[in-house]
């Protein structure tokens, strides 16, 4: 196992260990470690709420999730000789969730959860059809997945980091303020926020102090979207395996890393809708010395994903088009698309005895595959989801018989 350049205790919050992370985007914020070209190191990550969720049968710590103190980021790890202009080459080279022997109270340590946000908190890919919060905890055994939330599925984690990126430079992290700025104030009430401003409240700056902490928390950048940097791209097939080129911005690249998660849909629909979990990533690093000129990268990173298991090969897959539940037509609207697909994926399996949480749920944690298929059909863009049928204990598809009846359990628990 390569030397752990950042441990952390799985029993302390992000703020009490021994060394401490950041959870905003801004060159100044301090790299917390300093490693080489070509070394290989392992970090520990929180997961994204810190351990504010429990493993229970109520999703009221859902409903109260404080997103202020979202992402609880490993790093930055800043990589000696790394130049603007550089691409930074991250290899993944193992992901976990943490090992059993630390289990305790918080998520991470054997089990895992995914959350349907409620409206007032940030909501979800189908906030209008879901608007109130739900929660399901995810049980780990190797590589396996089962939730006494949603019973009758059985699946390999398809783990993977879902935020990673370089630092940004001072005139990136104005231009996202400023175009964020722009687009909250073309609606600044609405709910959910169209997007979020910088939020001094809750920051966290590696070691930064003083004045300076104060400068810097109330000009640094939110976690939750992807930005030019990469960030929270929440792919889910950066898998072991991937190897990521990240533009670099900052003297020394300043790469840091979290929200872990172990399986995830793709889309990660819930909005906390993959399984999130505390864990480890091994990661190497190099540096293609003025590579995003010789490539034409200058902003988003590219990648050629992992091709570790699971491999599905059998498939139920669910479309739709961009027409909107009341009937009106929307000209190629690919998102509209992708809300209808899913809205038929969670009718469907309601038809066996699921309940629609527990049906949105699955599609944000199981290794779904979703795709935009025609996307140039006037009017209609239509996108797809495809259902691994091989993670169900009973016949999915549809037949003369009808549909087996399952017993939903207990349900997903709501606030
Ligand atoms: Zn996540």
């Amino acid at each position: 196992m390569p030397q752990n350049l950042f441990p952390l205790d799985s029993a302390k919050p992000f703020t009490d260990q021994q060394i401490t992370g950041h959870n905003r985007w801004h060159p100044d914020i301090p790299p917390a470690v300093t490693v080489r070209p070509g070394d290989e190191f392992r970090a520990d990550c929180r997961e994204w709420f810190d351990g504010h969720i429990r493993n229970d049968d109520s999703a009221e710590d859902i409903r109260t999730a404080p997103m202020s103190k979202v992402h609880a980021l490993s790093g930055p790890f800043r990589v000696e000789g790394a130049r603007p202009g550089d691409l930074l080459v991250v290899d993944i080279l193992e992901v976990g969730p943490i090992p059993q022997e630390d289990s305790g109270p918080l998520a991470g340590q054997g089990w895992g959860y995914t959350g349907i946000f409620a409206k007032a908190n940030g909501g979800s890919f189908l906030v209008d059809q879901f608007p109130d919060a739900y929660k399901a905890v995810w049980d780990f055994s190797g590589r396996t997945a089962t939730s006494r939330h949603v019973p009758h599925v059985t699946f390999t984690g398809i783990t993977h980091p879902g935020l990673m990126g370089t630092a940004p430079s001072a005139g990136m992290i104005g231009k996202w303020n400023a175009r964020e700025a722009a687009l909250i104030a073309t609606d600044p009430d609405r709910l959910p926020p169209l997007a979020l401003p910088p939020e001094p409240q809750d920051a966290v700056l590696t070691t930064l102090s003083g004045a300076d902490f104060d400068r810097v928390a109330a000009e640094a950048c939110r976690t939750a979207p992807p930005r030019e940097n990469g960030g929270n791209m929440d792919i889910k097939n950066l898998t072991a395996g991937s190897r990521v080129f990240y533009p670099v911005y900052v003297d020394g690249a300043n790469l840091s890393v979290g929200d872990l998660h172990f399986s995830q849909g793709d889309g990660e629909i819930t909005f906390c809708g993959a399984i999130e979990m505390g864990g480890f990533i091994d990661l190497r690093v190099d540096v293609i010395k003025g590579g995003m000129d010789t490539y034409n990268i200058h902003e988003n990173p590219l990648f050629m994903p992992g091709n570790t298991p699971p491999q599905y090969s059998e498939w139920l897959a669910f479309s739709g088009t961009s027409v909107t539940l009341d009937g009106e037509q929307r000209y190629l609207d690919s998102q509209l698309a992708y809300q209808r697909a899913c809205l038929h994926a969670i009718d469907y399996l309601t038809t066996f005895g699921y309940s629609p949480e527990q049906a949105y749920l699955l599609l944000g944690a199981a290794p779904i595959e979703g795709r935009f298929s025609g996307v140039v059909d006037i009017p209609n863009s239509c996108a797809t989801v495809y259902l691994p049928t091989a993670i169900f204990d009973f016949p999915i598809a549809p037949s003369a018989d009808g549909p087996a009846t399952i017993d939903p359990g207990i349900g997903a628990p709501r606030a």
